[in-house]
């Protein structure tokens, strides 16, 4: 049968994966080398130099494509220098349909460097996507989604927003950090750029920061090769040989994030102290439909509100947490709990969060893939 037509579960492990041609190396080798001999001027095997390619970069390169089922991967320094090398393809006056409810990196990269070299952002609330339709204009180069949203777990139809960006003839981006392609394959539905944050699900053991995109066309996937090798935001070698590995355990984990995330989901949405759960499983979520239809489970990621906390009160339930760590990030295997308004979103202005739900109350939680119940336990006793 080879190994083009593999289930996901097995194209995390072997999705264009060889033996090292060297000496049949069944995980590739940290290539740790910047350059590469030549047997004459521009004569080599490949590889010149590091920041142009690397065999350990190029080994999960070719598993991000095959698990995206896309044609091109391409790995960056981090997820930001990734949403970087995207927004490198536009020229000053273009403008970009972004997503409202975004990671806060993200929203920072877009108002407080790109918008000083005359690129235009409209925050759109994606929910309906029809609404996309009226920020477009002639000027308009990119439609940036995110979905689930990052911290109020929003979901936005990609397919829908496929459609609308076909019709006008402008590329669309997904940033499939939240949901990794074990529960959604954005290019299947329509768009023509995934981006992850590799720091996140892809590596999962939180202990590397990286970027990547995936496409199906050869152009686009020059003009962003270009810009990796141009600008020059890579990884390096050991960084790749850590995601490489983490991909090949992703879908076990993402199993067990999507059970122990509904469990939490769930104990809280009974908890007498907690006023709000935003996680798309619940059929009460405005587009559980769509979630339902277009991913395989409901992930990991979930907010909550307690009931008539103030900040600092939130704060303080978040620092009683104990197996839970108070930490930026998420994906990782351990539980981790943040506070959007002063941590991953504090980039973001008070009355921009406030527009987009990410009052100062809101506490998220990445949920990791411990036993559920000593996670409940944990929360248990924080919230009281
Ligand atoms: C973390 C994150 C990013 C940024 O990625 P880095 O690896 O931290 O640069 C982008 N989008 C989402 C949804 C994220 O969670």
């Amino acid at each position: 049968m080879g190994k083009n037509n593999l289930k996901f579960n097995s194209k995390t492990i072997h999705g264009g994966q060889e033996p090292d041609k060297a000496y049949g190396a069944v995980m590739p080798p940290i290539y740790q080398t910047s350059t590469y001999a030549q047997t004459a001027p521009g004569v080599h095997n490949g590889y010149e130099y590091s920041r142009s390619a690397n065999p350990t970069r190029t080994a999960l390169e070719k598993s991000l494509a095959s698990i995206e089922n896309g044609n091109y991967g391409l790995v960056f320094g981090s997820g930001i220098a990734a949403i970087d090398a995207v927004i490198k393809l536009l020229s000053p006056g273009d403008e970009v349909i972004s997503t409202s409810d975004l990671y806060g990196g993200s929203y920072r990269l877009f108002k407080q460097v790109y918008e000083k070299f005359g690129i235009i952002f409209h925050f759109v609330d994606m929910s309906n996507t029809s609404t996309i339709e009226n920020y477009i204009n002639s000027n308009t180069k990119l439609i940036w989604v995110e979905t689930p949203t990052n911290p109020m777990m929003n979901i936005i139809d990609i397919a829908a927003a496929g459609k609308i960006a076909k019709k006008h003839n402008i590329p669309l981006a997904v940033d499939n950090t939240f949901a990794t392609p074990y529960l959604q394959t954005p290019l299947d539905l329509g768009a023509d750029i995934v981006m992850h944050s590799a720091t996140k699900y892809l590596g999962g053991h939180s202990d590397v920061v990286m970027g990547a995109l995936i496409v199906n066309n050869k152009d686009l996937a020059d003009k962003l090769y270009f810009i990796q090798k141009a600008s020059g935001a890579i990884c390096g070698p050991m960084d790749s040989f850590l995601v490489l590995r983490g991909i090949k355990t992703l879908h076990v984990r993402m199993q067990r994030h999507c059970e122990n995330g509904k469990a939490i989901a769930n104990y809280l949405a009974n908890h007498p102290k907690v006023e709000k759960v935003f996680w798309p499983g619940f059929d009460t979520h405005p587009n559980y439909n769509i979630a339902k239809s277009q991913m395989k489970g409901f992930g990991g990621m979930l907010s909550f509100i307690p009931k008539g906390a103030d900040y600092n009160e939130a704060i303080e339930i978040i620092k009683k947490l104990e197996v839970f760590t108070l930490a930026e990030s998420l994906g990782g295997v351990e539980s981790l709990a943040g506070h959007p308004a002063s941590m991953t979103h504090a980039s973001m202005p008070k009355k921009e969060r406030e527009k987009n739900g990410i009052v100062d109350s809101l506490i998220r939680l990445s949920v990791g893939i411990e036993d559920e119940n000593d996670l409940i336990d944990d929360l248990k006793q924080a919230i009281g």
